[in-house]
């Protein structure tokens, strides 16, 4: 079970990221993610509206004590930041967990977070996004076999096409 915990979420400005990194988060093999910060019901309820059009299991959900869930996590933590160890040192570490937290932040990370997460990963050490970084460390930890994951129970089906969009409607 791969969990995403997105901590910092600001109503006003942060409605298009937080929703991206959601998305990712679902595309690229997580099962679920927790939002923390301001809590924002519409941002959850689109992620929920995506899983049911597209299928799969993912789940969304509001994490008002991101503190809590974070110290009662039961498996291995990975924060995401540049100021981390480089991801190509640590993947090889992380591969085969069951059950992993992968987190990321929005404008300022709280200094707690580093200390208590049992990773601290940078996918290089400059800075960027939280949505590149997700995608690119989820990219990694499943050496690239989720680029090829089925999710099941869609309502709509894409069918790859050269040119043009293809679908089936369910
Ligand atoms: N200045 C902020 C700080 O002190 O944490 C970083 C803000 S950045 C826009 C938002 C998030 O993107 C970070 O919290 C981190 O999760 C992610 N991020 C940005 N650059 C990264 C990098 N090079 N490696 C890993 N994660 C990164």
């Amino acid at each position: 079970m791969i969990c995403v915990l997105r901590l910092g979420h600001r109503k006003a400005r942060d409605k298009r990221v937080t929703t991206h990194v959601a998305l990712v988060a679902r595309a690229f093999g997580a099962d679920k993610v927790m939002l923390s910060g301001e809590r924002d019901d519409a941002v959850v309820e689109s992620i929920k509206k995506v899983s049911k059009k597209w299928g799969g299991r993912f789940s969304a959900r509001y994490e008002k004590n991101w503190k809590k869930a974070l110290r009662g996590f039961k498996g291995t933590t990975v924060h995401l930041t540049m100021y981390g160890l480089p991801l190509c040192d640590v993947v090889g570490k992380l591969r085969g967990q069951k059950n992993m937290m992968v987190i990321v932040g929005a404008e300022k990370v709280p200094r707690e977070v580093y200390s208590l997460a049992d990773f601290n990963v940078s996918v290089t050490s400059q800075p960027h996004s939280e949505v590149a970084a997700l995608a690119v460390f989820l990219h990694e930890f499943f050496s690239g076999k989720e680029l090829d994951k089925k999710f099941g129970g869609a309502e709509i089906i894409l069918e790859p096409s050269a040119k043009g969009k293809k679908f089936a409607r369910k």
